[in-house]
């Protein structure tokens, strides 16, 4: 997709901080942290949103949330604890239409979420 940012960022015309590459996946620091770990689990392909999912796709989740998990270890945030989330649509906070999980640590997580 050619005006997307993270399709961009899959294409090296963008540079973001990596921490991960895989064949199916990037990973990297989100630009406005929202803790003191923030890290984006993006897939290769462009999929707007989690309702363009289908069944297919199971296989690439679960490797995103494998790939969540590792980085948080990495991180040094696996024991004390993290979140994962994916927002979708306007009304769920999405505001880049490529599906990414975020992977937040480093603080204590309130919840309900804001
Ligand atoms: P969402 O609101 O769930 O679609 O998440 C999009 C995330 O992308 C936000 O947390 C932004 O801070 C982040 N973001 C936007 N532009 C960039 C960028 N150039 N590099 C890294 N992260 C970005
Ligand atoms: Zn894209």
């Amino acid at each position: 997709m050619r005006d997307c940012l993270f399709c961009k960022m899959v294409s090296g015309k963008i540079q973001p901080q990596l921490v991960r590459t895989t064949e199916e996946c990037i990973a990297f620091r989100d630009i406005h942290p929202q803790a003191p770990t923030h890290i984006l689990i993006v897939p290769r392909r462009h999929i707007a949103t989690l309702n363009e999912l289908t069944a297919a796709d199971g296989p690439l989740l679960g490797k995103m949330l494998l790939l969540a998990r590792e980085i948080a270890a990495d991180e040094g945030i696996a024991e004390s604890g993290y979140r994962v989330l994916m927002n979708c649509n306007a009304g769920g906070g999405q505001t880049v239409f490529h599906i990414h999980l975020h992977l937040l640590g480093g603080r204590q997580m309130t919840w309900p979420p804001g």
